[in-house]
């Protein structure tokens, strides 16, 4: 009987494209998927320590999935991504139930360190973040009957937010060979996905110079040239390296999507430098004109945090009011987070966690209702739906809107990855509720 194993994976898309790698990875080694970890012969936690929460949430699993192998000890338990860099070897100490410490530079070699576990039992930490890391395709149907997939085309990041642990865990910033992206995509493709996002943590310095001359909106460019391909995304962006010309692929391109991520993390110009973020207000509002201009209708989502460390009652107010100025159709927003080993840990001003828990109230307040006005004039209106699948509640589909937000429908199951019209009837916070417009 063949072997069998499990993946955590943290709710991120990187996280999800790592996971889907490895999972492709331990198919061609031989292993067959479950969704128990009980049964499970490999347990693998993927995990990410941006913040705090996913962090902790690591941890928990850890203890669970250890407590799993100490019932069952033949199982063989490893930790992927960023926990492994950041922890190491101290993690098997903790946890001596682990096989494997897996950095994010490192998840290609997943194979060779299965066979060095299965035949000497090893234990095995790698974590070296200088090696430049080729992913080949190894499992060729894993995406079928998949609607959505997602390609990267960069790991790791040269930014240094002063907040911020990818730099040291996800390592600097490296661009993957383009004529490796498309292959990847349009492997993608002919295995019936329909819309690809284009990842990296910064995708608008993609630079790739050793066989031409590639910049992010080159490599856009060739993707969407793809036969079969109904939609394109990419995220995310950084505004300190959103180009003119990238702008432009909105009008340019008909499969590009109208809905950008653009982070802009804090509204006041004295945080926004001790972020290190590289732009003030006055250029993140005036990319936003851009945008608009180029692309009316375009969606805009961003990230934002309450209480970096000496973010005053007034900074705040400015994050307030670059909220109320943009008008974004949805934000994810968090409490500042100590990580370490990052230029933010050692500042001075850390704004306790009382304040920090009532900006963000505040903040979130504000932008529901903002989504909410925003949704409201959706209803009426049609729309152009990629149907993903059946609707978590059950009886209905759903889809996306190009710019990215969910709609539930009635429908037949045979809509399933096509493109369909449907009429908003209804719009709540999360999601709108529609009507199949042609049957
Ligand atoms: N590369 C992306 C962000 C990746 S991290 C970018 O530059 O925009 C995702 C989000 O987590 C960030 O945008 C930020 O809002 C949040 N984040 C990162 N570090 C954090 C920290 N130390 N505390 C709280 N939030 C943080
Ligand atoms: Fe972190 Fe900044 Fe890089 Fe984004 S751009 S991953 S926030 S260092």
């Amino acid at each position: 009987m063949s072997r069998n194993f499990f993946i955590t994976t943290m709710g991120c898309q990187m996280n999800e494209y790592d996971s889907d790698f490895l999972a492709q990875s331990l198919i061609h080694y031989g292993l067959s998927p479950v969704d128990d970890p009980k049964i499970a012969d490999v347990i693998l936690i993927n995990t990410c320590t941006v913040r705090a929460k996913p962090e902790q949430k690591a941890f928990s699993q850890l203890g669970r999935m250890s407590a799993i192998k100490r019932k069952k000890p033949g199982t063989i338990l490893g930790v992927v991504g960023c926990l492994a860099q950041q922890h190491g070897a101290d993690l098997i100490k903790r946890f001596p139930e682990l096989d494997l410490v897996l950095g994010p530079r490192q998840l290609c070699r997943i194979e060779e360190f299965m066979g060095r576990i299965d035949g000497n039992r090893e234990q095995v930490v790698a974590t070296d973040l200088e090696f430049i890391q080729y992913r080949p395709i190894s499992c060729r149907n894993y995406f079928t009957g998949k609607v959505k997939g997602y390609v990267s085309i960069m790991e790791g990041c040269n930014n240094f937010c002063s907040y911020c642990v990818v730099p040291f865990v996800r390592g600097r910033e490296v661009s993957r060979d383009p004529r490796e992206v498309l292959s990847e995509a349009e492997n993608l493709v002919l295995q019936g996905v329909k819309e690809l996002t284009l990842l990296g943590q910064n995708v608008n310095s993609y630079q790739w110079e050793k066989a031409g001359n590639w910049n992010f909106s080159f490599l856009i460019r060739e993707v969407a040239k793809l036969d079969g391909l109904l939609r394109l995304r990419f995220t995310t962006s950084h505004p300190k390296d959103l180009s003119d010309e990238l702008i432009q692929c909105f009008s340019e391109l008909s499969t590009l999507c109208p809905h950008i991520h653009l982070p802009f993390q804090a509204g006041s110009n004295s945080v926004l430098r001790r972020m290190r973020r590289g732009y003030t207000r006055e250029r993140y509002l005036e990319l936003i004109e851009k945008l608009r201009t180029v692309s009316p209708d375009i969606a805009i989502t961003s990230d934002v945090m309450v209480g970096f460390p000496g973010e005053s009652q007034d900074d705040f107010e400015m994050t307030l009011d670059l909220i109320r100025r943009v008008q974004f159709d949805a934000l994810f927003s968090f409490k500042y987070s100590d990580r370490r080993g990052t230029f933010a840990e050692k500042m001075d001003g850390k704004v306790n966690e009382a304040d920090k828990a009532s900006r963000l109230s505040a903040l979130q307040a504000l932008q529901k209702q903002v989504t909410l006005k925003k949704n409201k004039a959706l209803e009426g209106h049609q729309f152009k739906v990629l149907v993903e699948g059946p609707s978590k509640k059950g009886g209905q589909l759903t889809g996306r809107i190009e710019t990215n937000k969910i709609v539930n429908f009635i429908a037949d199951n045979k809509n399933i990855g096509n493109l369909v019209e449907v009429t908003v009837t209804q719009a709540f916070l999360n999601s709108l509720r529609g009507r199949l417009a042609v049957e």
